[in-house]
């Protein structure tokens, strides 16, 4: 469609970055247009009302660039992710393997509860590692989980295998494949 190609005209390919072999999606071509960032955040919060969401799960840290204006648009709360150690409150934490050892996610415990049905927003969808441990977080609160919603998805990596399980059932929507 006119959305997707505009989408995908203005995510720029970064050869070996971070690191050589690596071909990395730099979105910030598409948020400094802002017909195209527009056109992203209606489009998400559009699939955020669609699923019933009370609350949008942004993922540090460009998921807290799309997620914040997808949340406002969609007219419910937003929710951060973060790595360990940076949130103030009382926290759930979640370990997860990486290729070469591994990390940690946190969330507020008390700014997600059994109430909430939780999109979670991120920019890219890579091995999927880190979108499953937020899951997990996000049932861990004892919160619903309405889906994971991605600007784009690198099919080679598998990361839609890995975050079934933890999906449920649930959606995982991609508006772009790779
Ligand atoms: P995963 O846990 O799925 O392997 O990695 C996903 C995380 O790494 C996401 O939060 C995403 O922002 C980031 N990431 C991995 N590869 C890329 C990439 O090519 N471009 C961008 N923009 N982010 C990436």
């Amino acid at each position: 469609t006119d959305i997707k190609e505009l989408l995908l005209s203005r995510i720029r390919d970064v050869a070996d970055y971070p690191e050589p072999g690596v071909m990395f999606k730099d979105i910030t071509p598409l948020l400094a247009d802002p017909a195209a960032f527009t056109a992203l955040t209606d489009t998400l919060a559009e699939l955020a009302v669609e699923h019933g969401a009370t609350k949008i799960v942004g993922l540090e840290a460009r998921g807290f660039i799309l997620g914040a204006p997808v949340a406002v648009r969609a007219g419910v709360g937003f929710v951060p992710v973060r790595k360990a150690g940076k949130l103030p409150g009382a926290t759930l934490s979640q370990a997860y393997d990486l290729e070469y050892g591994s990390a940690e996610i946190e969330v507020h415990a008390e700014d997600l509860t059994a109430a909430d049905r939780v999109m979670v927003v991120d920019d890219v969808l890579a091995t999927g590692g880190t979108a499953e441990a937020s899951l997990r977080l996000i049932r861990r609160a004892g919160a619903q989980v309405a889906g994971v919603s991605v600007l784009m998805e690198l099919g080679f990596l598998g990361g839609r295998a890995r975050l079934a399980p933890a999906l449920d059932g649930a959606p995982l929507k991609a508006l772009l494949e790779v």
